[in-house]
């Protein structure tokens, strides 16, 4: 059987410098990063093994002077604030692209101020990027993850639209569209009330189009993410819509030799947050099934 790796699939270069920059700091001494840095456990156990540990916010006023590194989905200032209260070492591995949305949302935010607006991010409620977001707006954002939250916009307030890096263009388009309608609804003029900026990055966004041709490739698709990766359960239902016979996996011990019967060819695809070797892992362990 045939057995390819998505060429595309793995790390973004956001998790990848980020990996790089812990690796580095560890080589000097001790080094932990501010929650997991990748939404996978087993290259978080990988990077634990190396003496990189993880811990929470809650742990910092206890950490004096240690050396604390900031993952790719980047912080809100209040975290910054604590870091010198605790006098920590931090390594910022704040994504640049993570970086620049923030700095166009606190820009907007001061411009806002002074027209009585509002600013609102299409993202997750709870994920570390959209709160490292909000936070640039002293927390007074709008955090819109689905339909029934549009309903907390003043439509007779100026807003700006943002989105999480990681969210899908597709509902983003819809979710702006919603915003238009209802400014007119209100009698308002969106074209003066409303400035959308599309802020997914361009790593996730190009992503779909081409996963969905990948799995159409193959005769089985495995699937390769942790299990409460967004971005890895999206991909994965995309590759099920264009191929029945695709599976999700978290690691190699959960391949079924029944899912390649009969079939000539297999490809092997991951989220954003699939580690490679994860991934040569799993084509390994499918040719021993073949055996
Ligand atoms: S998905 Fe894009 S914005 Fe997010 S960490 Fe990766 S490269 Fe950066």
């Amino acid at each position: 059987m045939e057995i390819t790796i998505d060429p595309d699939a793995g790390f973004c270069i956001g998790v990848t410098r980020a990996i790089r920059m812990a690796e580095e700091a560890a080589k000097k001494g001790p080094v932990a990063t501010l929650g997991d840095i990748v939404h996978n456990p087993e290259e978080v156990q990988r990077l634990k093994n190396k003496g990189i540990g993880s811990v929470t916010h809650t742990d910092l006023p206890k950490m004096q002077g240690s050396v604390i590194l900031l993952r790719a989905h980047g912080e809100p200032p209040s975290t910054y604030e604590t870091a010198q209260l605790c006098d920590l070492n931090l390594i910022d591995a704040t994504c640049p692209i993570v970086a620049g949305v923030q700095k166009k949302i606190k820009k907007a935010y001061k411009e806002a101020l002074t027209v009585n607006g509002q600013i609102a991010i299409y993202g997750k409620p709870g994920h570390p990027e959209t709160i490292g977001l909000k936070g640039q707006t002293e927390n007074t954002a709008i955090v819109i993850s689905e339909k029934a939250d549009l309903d907390t916009i003043d439509y007779n307030r100026p807003l700006w639209l943002f989105a999480q890096t990681t969210m899908q263009p597709a509902k983003f388009s819809l979710i702006a569209g919603e915003i238009r309608k209802r400014f007119i609804q209100a009698g308002r003029n969106p074209d003066e009330m409303l400035r959308v900026s599309s802020t997914i990055c361009r790593y996730v966004s190009g992503r779909e189009a081409k996963i969905r041709e990948f799995a159409r490739r193959f005769d089985v698709i495995v699937f390769v993410s942790g299990a409460n990766s967004s971005n890895g359960n999206y991909l994965y239902s995309c590759c099920k819509e264009e191929n029945p016979r695709s599976y999700f996996v978290s690691h190699a011990d959960e391949l079924k030799k029944e899912w390649f019967s009969g079939a000539s060819s297999a490809g092997i695809s991951g989220a954003t947050s699939t580690p490679q070797w994860l991934m040569e892992e799993v084509k390994n362990r499918i040719m021993e099934l073949e055996k």
